[in-house]
């Protein structure tokens, strides 16, 4: 337990499994109204590191004299590290569960959980085969539902206490803290940000030293690269409080870097679709050419962004999909920009303010044929 800025602080969380639990931080903010940000795993161990953080805080709260009620909790988005300890917190804290309709829409059961992860067959990541790795991980995600439900100690949230809209505020003791809609690593991501202080409750958007997780069905790259101008753009901001490792001291520069670091990773794929010629490239292929000598839980993870960058690549016309002897093959689009492609007007002296005007598919598209 950490108290990172007055009145927030930072328990963390950590799996017994550390390859599919990475560690996890839940942000409580104790008070007359208290709210506890993110829900972190919900096993027994998980559990019991979670009580012994938020004891260690009331007993700060006892020190000064303080009331240390927690009135609701909240999660950033409704993947299992962040919603699976809900039910527990609510059970041993007494606090209310607050969910966006997104969030309630996919945790209400195991079937609407499972219906929302379900391949999309209409983008291209949802019509190719995946790799050995990444079924062998489907298989485990969605097989066998008990065993990825007790590694995790997921429980569903059938009637959440309140939906929260993705554009309220909400008063924490006595400060406000604005709810913000930050979709790209999933889409039904949400922020809190306290422009008082300049700090941003930013679960797994902005990390400070890995890159976060982008992949199909529930990511969208046009979507977190817009997300992560918007949270660059927050008047005042200082201190970006993500789900997993330290705190993002330098916001902008950080966002800066990822939208760099994406820039260079799209146009990597668009250069490998590119060489391929005419005959086209599998993504299975390009997802080896990428990482080779890496090992399978490298590429489980590469498969992910990769998928997603030829989905948007398709979307923006810079790559085109082709059959061939029945397998989808990547071949150059009619709009494939030589120089930059995801961000066209971030040049290296605007770094420090990244700017929104990506190409945007749906925009660029109809820009153009008009
Ligand atoms: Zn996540």
């Amino acid at each position: 337990m950490e108290e990172i800025v007055p009145g927030v602080f930072r328990i963390l969380q950590k799996g017994r499994i550390h390859a599919f639990m990475p560690p996890v931080n839940i942000y409580a903010m104790p008070g007359r109204d208290g709210l506890i940000f993110d829900a972190g795993y919900g096993t027994r161990h998980a559990v019991a590191q979670l009580r012994r953080g938020l004891s260690q805080v009331a007993a700060v709260c006892r020190r000064r004299g303080l009331p240390c009620r927690f009135a609701r909790v909240l999660p950033s988005h409704a993947h299992p590290d962040h919603f699976a300890g809900l039910a527990a917190i609510s059970r041993f804290t007494g606090a209310e569960i607050w969910l966006t309709r997104k969030m309630a829409d996919r945790i209400g059961s195991r079937l609407t959980y499972r219906n929302a992860y379900a391949t999309d067959p209409t983008r291209p990541s949802g019509q190719i085969r995946k790799s050995s790795a990444g079924r062998w991980l489907t298989i485990l995600e969605s097989g066998s539902e008990s065993l990825y439900e007790k590694l995790y100690g997921m429980y569903f949230v059938p009637r959440p206490d309140r939906i929260v809209s993705e554009r309220e505020a909400l008063t924490v003791n006595g400060r406000q803290w604005q709810v913000i809609a930050t979709p790209g690593h999933s889409d039904d991501h949400i922020g809190l940000y306290d422009s008082d202080s300049g700090v941003l409750l930013g679960g797994d958007n902005v990390l400070r030293s890995v890159t976060t997780w982008l992949g199909p069905p529930g990511s969208d790259l046009a979507a977190y690269v817009r997300t992560l101008c918007l949270m660059a753009a927050l008047p005042g901001l200082k201190l970006i409080l993500g789900a997993h490792g330290s705190p993002v001291t330098d916001p902008r520069q950080r966002i800066a870097d990822i939208l760099e670091w994406r820039e260079r990773r799209t146009r990597q794929v668009l250069d490998a679709v590119m060489e391929a010629g005419p005959g086209g490239i599998g993504a299975g292929r390009l997802v080896r050419q990428l990482y080779r000598g890496e090992g399978l839980g490298k590429w489980y993870m590469a498969e992910g962004w990769v998928m997603l960058t030829l989905d948007y690549l398709v979307e923006s016309q810079r790559v085109r999909t082709i059959r061939n002897r029945g397998r989808l093959r990547f071949v150059r689009g009619d709009h494939a920009p030589e120089d930059r492609v995801l961000l066209p007007l971030v040049s290296p002296h605007e770094r420090q303010v990244p700017s929104c005007r990506i190409h945007d598919p749906a925009h660029r598209i109809a820009g153009e044929k008009g």
